[in-house]
């Protein structure tokens, strides 16, 4: 069995009950070296094989994991974060549907939601934005046609840049053009839940230069709206007027 995990944003307690006893019970761990924190692999059996991913193509880690299925050992395949938001595990999984070999997949605690705690935000608030958007600059990975930053911008919706900390001037250049305000906040968080986090608050006018200030050049999201500002209208869930399905409404 082949378990996909998502190793949480970086503070080793961010990570599933689920994820942790596949990671201390299995006999081989291939981990994206990149970006896992290799605190969450503490707890792995002396005996485990532990390989960086980074190092690897992906025909060499369908080698190893089709090797350690046929010995019968267990393989836990840790990615960042959530595994579903660039991931690249959906290669994976074809690949090993093809060799008939079983796999499952482990959510994690994504980097944009450990930002938004980072942040203390919330990026759902009542007629400001009810949409959440994650997205990336195109870089050598180019985007589909009717997803350029730009055309996303034009929603106005809470937005949240992955992959994309080395190209803040064309960002916010896309952005604005796009249709957000330059004075609409933004904020910028470096390695969300590890020690060295670092925030960044300002708008959209400012928020490149703050970066390159601080010498932020990598692990960092971009995330913008007005989400972050002081309007917003109460929900209607905790409304003492408005009934629910749990609660009657005084009126
Ligand atoms: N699967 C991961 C994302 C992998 S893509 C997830 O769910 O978070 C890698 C990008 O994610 C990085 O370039 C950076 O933009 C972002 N990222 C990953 N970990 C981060 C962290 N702790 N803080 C801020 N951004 C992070």
């Amino acid at each position: 069995m082949i378990s996909f995990i998502g190793a949480g944003p970086g503070d080793p307690e961010l990570i599933t009950l689920k994820g942790r006893r596949l990671i201390d019970s299995a006999d081989v761990i291939i981990y994206a070296g990149s970006l896992v924190n290799p605190a969450v692999l503490d707890g792995a059996k002396g005996t485990a094989e532990v390989h960086n991913s980074a190092y690897m193509n992906l025909d060499e880690v369908i080698d190893m994991m089709s090797a350690a299925e046929s010995k019968g050992l267990k393989v836990a395949r840790v990615h960042t974060g959530d595994p579903s938001i660039y991931g690249a595990i959906r290669e994976q999984i074809d690949r090993l549907k093809d060799l008939g070999i079983e796999y499952e997949v482990i959510p994690g605690v994504s980097s944009f939601l450990a930002t938004a705690a980072a942040l203390n935000a919330e990026y759902t608030l009542p007629d400001v934005s009810q949409t959440v958007i994650l997205t990336r600059m195109e870089g050598r990975t180019p985007m589909p046609p009717k997803e350029k930053l730009r055309d996303l911008a034009s929603h106005n919706a809470t937005m949240i840049i992955f992959l994309s900390i080395g190209f803040m001037d064309e960002m916010v250049k896309e952005l604005t053009e796009g249709g957000y305000r330059p004075d609409t906040p933004a904020a910028v968080v470096y390695k969300a839940s590890w020690p060295e986090q670092k925030i960044l608050r300002g708008t959209l006018k400012d928020i490149a230069e703050k970066v390159r200030d601080a010498g932020i050049d990598r692990t960092a999201l971009t995330v913008v709206g007005d989400f972050l500002g002081d309007d917003y209208s109460l929900s209607k869930l905790y409304d003492k007027n408005f009934t629910t399905g749990y609660r009657k409404g005084m009126e």
